[in-house]
């Protein structure tokens, strides 16, 4: 039977950790601004988690809400009144942004060095060329999963499914860092199974239900799904689990898995950020 890599002991350790950090720093608690935009269901919820997980941490945090149709040049205003805050220490736009508002220029506008989500071009950048920086926290929270459970990528092969700038390309680099040898596959990539076939460690994020088939997985692989996509039957992975789990060293459940370390990551660089910001 596989190793269940379970995120929600390890993100209840690091935000205890990090809540009492946070204390022991004196001054004015870390302040993490959310911005939504729509009234998605699933980003409601996601933005719900994170207040929530600030107020347990002692931090404060805030929401600037945003209909649709809202244009891009009031939500770069918001961003540039955030970045003047000073009781402010992260900001972080809740995705998906509606089609009209260009994700660049929203990354651009936040500060570097207030950009809890990793999304400036200066912390992609560091990233990339292994210097300090904020990293995105769901591919960070994947790095501690493997980390805790002592499943090191040093010469194995990785595959990451999925090249987005949240997940795909980041984990890329952090498993590339990590000394794995690399390849990131995605919706263009021909014969993907025989491609995921070749990792020990798959990380997949394509956010489609049940991509990720047994004959997609090698013996023995460790496997990180981070997919979460709400189906008729609850939250629904990439992977099929049931038919996987059985070949696999390790795998992550849904949920369960990725999903928690991802807003304890998120308070940890809100918290680094609040450590910068005091110098
Ligand atoms: P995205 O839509 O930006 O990217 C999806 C990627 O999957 C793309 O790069 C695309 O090329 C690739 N892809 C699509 N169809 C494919 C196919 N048939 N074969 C191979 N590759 C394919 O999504 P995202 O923002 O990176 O999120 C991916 C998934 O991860 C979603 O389900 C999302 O909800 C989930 N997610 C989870 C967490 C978490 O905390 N666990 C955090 C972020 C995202």
């Amino acid at each position: 039977m596989a190793l269940l890599l379970e995120g929600r002991g390890l993100a209840a350790s690091i935000r205890a950790r990090v809540a009492s950090e946070a204390a022991a720093l004196g001054g004015r608690p870390p302040g993490l601004a959310v911005i939504l935009v729509g009234d998605d269901p699933a980003s409601e919820s996601y933005v719900a988690g994170k207040r929530k997980a600030c107020e347990k941490a002692g931090f404060v945090s805030s929401v600037s809400r945003f209909f649709d149709s809202v244009g891009p040049e009031v939500l770069l205003a918001e961003i540039a009144r955030l970045n003047a805050d000073p009781s402010i220490d992260g900001i972080l736009c809740q995705l998906p942004l509606p089609g009209h508002i260009p994700l660049d220029a929203v990354a651009r506008a936040v500060l570097p060095s207030k950009d809890v989500d990793g999304f400036h071009p200066q912390n992609v950048g560091s990233l990339w060329r292994g210097e300090r920086g904020i990293v995105p926290c769901t591919p960070a929270g994947i790095m501690r999963l493997l980390d805790a459970n002592g499943i090191d990528p040093s010469g194995r092969r990785a595959v990451v499914v999925g090249r987005s700038g949240i997940v795909g390309k980041p984990v890329a680099a952090l498993l590339l860092a990590a000394n794995a040898t690399v390849t990131i596959a995605h919706s263009k990539t021909r014969d993907l199974a025989s491609v995921c076939r070749e990792a020990y460690i798959l990380v997949t994020a394509a956010g489609i239900p049940g991509l990720i088939g047994a004959d997609f997985v090698a013996p023995g692989a460790v496997v990180i799904d981070v997919g979460i996509t709400r189906t008729a039957g609850g939250l629904a992975g990439d992977v099929d689990f049931e038919s996987v789990e059985p070949l696999c060293s390790a795998i992550t459940p849904v949920p369960g898995g990725v999903g928690p370390l991802t807003i304890a990551l998120l308070l940890e660089n809100t918290l680094a950020c609040r450590k910068l910001a005091a110098g």
